[in-house]
């Protein structure tokens, strides 16, 4: 399996319209939210996936293979991962600020993982913390799991537990998958139950079986657009954000002296 970013042309930016969940990007067969986001609680002021992650293809082979600590391709799997974290936020960080109502977001974190070891080296926290020259001068560990049994892909704020009080900071949540978002979202209602301002998440991957309805021939059309770091489905035109209103003229890009996608080695 090669990583190399220019693999970047396999990425595929969402982008909303009819039958597309204005909440999670997921494609639907029906008008409003997808299941999982009417199943859930809402509690990310906004929420953006660099690309949509197919189950089988490219990213969700990617995704996977950079947690597997035995896989020889961890280390070039984690570093085409942060480049891609990199130079999207470079890019369009301010775009998700904007969706969030806020200027900036003064503190960004990662989802816990189930065990107290795994999550300890976790190799995002990693990426987020070190690799990442957008994120690594803001990253903490704001939250950890809880003694709560967690059910997969319900949303419960009970399985996590803050580890420190916040003041009203705003907070950038950055997972690797997004599937039902019920991680997602029980982790900002944690972070939010501690004092954050407002959260907001990216992640990496918006979760897609390609063989669910009309998923194929819509993901080749989204495919035949080819693929362009300089747009987000935040700034691509056509958004649809169920967050609070935008404050673009308080938005001012966060950190970036980024050295671009080539450059972060782990
Ligand atoms: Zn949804
Ligand atoms: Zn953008």
């Amino acid at each position: 399996m090669c990583w190399t970013p220019s693999s970047s042309e396999r990425l595929l930016t969402p982008a909303h319209g009819p039958g597309v969940c204005p909440r999670c990007l997921n494609l639907t067969d029906r008008p409003g939210l997808c299941r999982a986001c009417t199943a859930n609680q809402h509690h990310l002021a906004a929420m953006v996936p660099i690309s949509y992650s197919v189950g089988g293809e490219w990213l969700h082979h990617l995704v996977i293979a950079y947690k597997r600590d035995a896989d020889p391709f961890v280390p070039a799997a984690m570093g085409t991962l942060a480049a891609l974290y990199n130079r999207f936020l470079t890019q369009h960080e301010e775009c998700l600020a904007a969706a969030a109502g806020v200027s900036q977001f003064e503190l960004v974190t990662t989802i816990p993982s189930a065990g107290p070891l795994r999550d300890l080296h976790h190799p995002l926290r990693r990426i987020v913390g070190e690799l990442i020259e957008a994120t690594r001068g803001r990253y903490a560990r704001l939250l950890v799991r809880s003694d709560t049994p967690a059910i997969p892909r319900v949303f419960d704020p009970a399985r996590y537990r803050a580890t420190t009080a916040l003041d009203g900071e705003a907070v950038l949540l950055i997972d690797d998958m997004w599937t039902s978002g019920a991680s997602a979202q029980s982790a900002a209602a944690a972070l939010l139950d501690a004092g954050a301002g407002c959260v907001a998440a990216l992640v990496a991957a918006r979760h897609l079986n390609r063989h669910w309805h009309a998923n194929d021939s819509r993901l080749r059309r989204l495919a035949a657009d080819g693929f362009d770091p300089g747009r987000c489905v935040l700034c691509s035109g056509g958004a649809a954000s169920t967050a609070r209103p935008a404050v673009p003229s308080g938005a001012r890009r966060v950190s970036t002296t980024a050295t671009g996608e080539l450059a972060i080695r782990p």
